[in-house]
């Protein structure tokens, strides 16, 4: 399939895919299997061992290069396996510029693990993108943004953090877990790298651990496919079977995702107890400018606080809802309630926490795609 012509909505059911070769299986089939048997020493089909390549991981590495309009994809076996891959690129002595608002994970594999080897991190705003100049010098090698962030939605410029990059010579990567490409392709922005917790919206069916890379650069995908054979984080080809079977739908889904975050973020905003809500389609968002220029849609995270900002009056919300399950993780089709300040977040001080904006009422929804007048009338009678 001459993957590059086609729009997003095919390529997320044809590219990579072929009839299997033995059979014609339309679905590619689950290689189960840890080794392949070779003619002679060094005869084979190019697949010697399966912490090497997998057929199954090859094509879905194929199919979300071409999601994501980039040439290149590797598979890892979590989101934080594919991070780890991507900061093993580093040596002692380097730096990061990262956005300060980001998964809880990234934040403490940098700070708990890389920073034992000498790799130093700048956790800075990117509110506005201009800011990332000044922290760059001579030991600059990598800017790390996630956008739009978690818990608070924030939105960062990739095109001008890309700009900035090239400028310098820095690797620009993009955790583009929240987004998807349905909503957003950071390679034609710019980005060097997008990553993946494919757990979340690409998997979507909330049955699945898996994290991917994109890259375009021969040299860069070299390193990266080097370090995935070497350190060995690789997915099972189940759970590549899982990730290409969940792509197929991801527009599907995305589009009632869209809807549905869109009804539920204007209900929420109407209702005389909720404080403030974030989602990234709102006008008044601080970076709206910035989600409309580069993102497709407005997705389905939203994040809102009660008018009484108690720990107490979260909590019973949290625990009337029925539909929406109190759990952590986002992007699956099923509705998800969180509450950052006591799950994810808990292990940021609290005044550094509120100081961001994530006070103690602050509750995430990961909209599902159920019918969004029941998933309404669940926040209605949870919320009083
Ligand atoms: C979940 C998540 C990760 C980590 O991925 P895992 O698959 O859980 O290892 C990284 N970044 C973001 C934005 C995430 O939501």
């Amino acid at each position: 399939m001459a993957d590059k012509n086609y729009k997003l909505n095919t390529k997320l059911i044809h590219a990579g895919v072929h009839p299997d070769p033995t059979t014609g299986a339309i679905m590619t089939p689950i290689y189960q299997t840890s080794t392949y048997v070779q003619s002679g020493p060094g005869d084979h089909k190019g697949y010697e061992y399966a912490r090497t390549q997998n057929p199954t991981r090859t094509v879905l590495q194929d199919a979300l290069a071409a999601i994501e309009n980039a040439k290149y994809g590797l598979c890892f076996g979590s989101g934080m396996a594919a991070t780890d891959a991507v900061l093993k690129l580093l040596v002692p002595g380097d730096e990061v510029i990262v956005s300060n608002d980001l998964y809880g994970g990234t934040y403490r594999v940098m700070t708990k693990v890389f920073a034992h080897y000498g790799i130093k991190f700048h956790f800075i705003g990117m509110h506005d993108a201009h800011n990332i100049s000044r922290h760059i010098n001579n030991r600059t090698k990598m800017v790390w943004i996630e956008t739009p962030t978690n818990p608070l939605l924030n939105v960062i410029d990739i095109a001008a953090s890309a700009e900035i990059c090239k400028k310098h010579n820095l690797t620009l990567v993009c955790d583009n877990t929240f987004a998807s490409p349905y909503l957003q392709t950071p390679m034609d922005l710019g980005a060097d790298i997008v990553l993946h917790s494919a757990t979340k919206y690409l998997g979507g069916h909330s049955d699945v651990v898996h994290g991917a890379l994109v890259m375009n650069d021969k040299a860069l995908e070299e390193k990266l496919r080097f370090i995935q054979n070497s350190c060995g984080a690789v997915p099972g080809p189940h759970d590549c079977w899982l990730v290409l079977r969940g792509i197929k739908t991801l527009h599907v889904r995305m589009q009632r995702h869209c809807e549905n975050g869109e009804a539920i973020a204007h209900y929420l905003r109407s209702h005389p107890k909720v404080g403030k809500v974030i989602w990234t389609g709102f006008e008044d968002h601080p970076n709206h400018d910035v989600a409309k220029k580069q993102m497709r849609g407005f997705g389905g995270m939203i994040s809102f606080t009660l008018k009484n900002d108690s720990l107490d009056e979260a909590v019973a919300v949290l625990k009337k809802t029925k539909l929406f399950a109190l759990a952590e993780s986002l992007g699956g089709v099923e509705s998800l309630i969180g509450h950052p300040a006591t799950m994810t977040h808990a292990s940021i001080p609290r005044e550094s926490r509120v100081a961001n904006g994530l006070v103690d009422s602050l509750i995430r929804l990961s909209v599902g795609i159920e019918d969004v007048d029941d998933l309404i009338e669940d926040l209605k009678q949870a919320i009083g």
